[in-house]
């Protein structure tokens, strides 16, 4: 084999979540929003200006970055935009860890995009086992390291963590970058952009695709201190200027400052998952509290890995991970209320 076949072929690429073409089929899968997006982006969408379609689009994408530094109180310098978290996340573990010289720390049950990033770029990393009720202990990442990557709240358990103690690991590295990915915060748990001004080592990654109902359109961002969004442009610069399309730039301006619509579509979910925590208990389902858009849900009798598949031969479709610690774990996106009915219903007899 040659020398790149050998390094190709040792990466073992992340596996999203199906995207089935049946219309019919009740996704609860990929932590989508039930809920359209805000009538203001269909508007955007439709009154677009063709013209700016024959142009590049605006390379670091000022009126976006201003809009979400508006909504959060922080300058312009303060933001960097991608296309999804994704690409945000991926930018940073070539920017910030892709040199480090010690091993980078996230923990063993978190987003499993991480360890791919790692192999990708050749990062050495070391996975931190959660405790037994899955919470992230704060005590088990003050020690050297390379950096540090925390999902607040974590996926797929929904756990949040206490500020005061992702504040702890954010002191102890103030060396190294911390990401903490805060895909779900919109849902529960607080956020760490308040703390970007006294750590200037705290990077905090944020996305469109859950709370905003904007998983298609892929943005992404990141809010930190100016050096360390300053380094994100240079390395994007370096790989790709025009990575962000003129229509997605409109419709995200759009998004963030319809904060009305947005507030409420958060508390519909806040409302429609706490209504299910308890249809799921009486189900005999336990779950850690989630704090986020989702439902880590395990049964007292019936395997998850049985109960994944009598739900998707009746086409109801949530997520099962074939890993240690979690193979009896089903994670189950918050859908609408009637989409929540219809699962119980199926649960129901399934189990019984
Ligand atoms: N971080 C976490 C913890 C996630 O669960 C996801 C969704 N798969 C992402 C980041 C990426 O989201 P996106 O690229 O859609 O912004």
């Amino acid at each position: 084999m040659t020398n790149w076949e050998t390094y190709v072929k040792k990466l073992t690429p992340y596996v999203p979540g199906e995207q089935p073409q049946n219309p019919d089929v009740i996704k609860l899968n990929t932590n989508e929003n039930p809920y359209p997006p805000s009538p203001e982006v269909i508007k955007a969408v439709s009154g677009f200006d063709p013209e700016l379609l024959r142009r590049y689009p605006d390379p670091v994408c000022e009126k976006l970055r201003d809009a979400i530094a508006e909504f959060h109180g922080v300058k312009r310098e303060n933001v960097f935009v991608g296309v999804g978290s994704d690409d945000v996340l991926a930018m940073s573990f070539l920017t910030f860890f892709a040199h480090a010289q010690r091993p980078i720390f996230f923990p063993d049950i978190t987003y499993s995009f991480y360890d791919v990033w790692c192999s990708l770029f050749g990062i050495d990393y070391e996975q931190i086992p959660v405790a037994g009720d899955f919470s992230i202990l704060a005590d088990d990442y003050i020690r050297s390291s390379g950096g540090v990557v925390i999902a607040n709240p974590n996926a797929p358990t929904g756990l949040a963590m206490e500020e005061s103690e992702l504040l702890r690991i954010i002191s102890a590295h103030h060396d190294e970058v911390v990401i903490v990915d805060e895909a779900y915060v919109d849902f529960g748990g607080e956020s760490m952009i308040p703390h970007i001004g006294e750590h200037t080592n705290l990077l905090v990654v944020r996305t469109f695709s859950k709370s905003r109902a904007l998983a298609g359109s892929r943005i992404g961002y990141a809010v930190g201190d100016e050096k360390l969004i300053g380094y994100l442009m240079a390395a994007r610069d370096s790989f790709n200027s025009y990575t962000m399309d003129a229509v997605t730039q409109c419709l995200g301006v759009a998004s963030v400052r319809d904060v009305e619509y947005f507030k409420k579509r958060v508390n519909d979910i806040v409302e429609v998952r706490e209504w299910s925590e308890k249809r799921l208990s009486e189900l005999g389902f336990s779950f850690p509290k989630s704090s986020a858009n989702f439902i880590f849900a395990t049964h007292e009798r019936m395997p998850a890995k049985e109960i994944f598949e009598a739900l998707r031969s009746r086409d109801i479709y949530v997520r099962h991970f074939n890993r240690p610690r979690i193979d009896n774990y089903l994670r189950i996106t918050v859908g609408t209320r009637e989409q929540m009915n219809k699962l119980f219903d199926e649960l129901k007899e399934i189990i019984d």
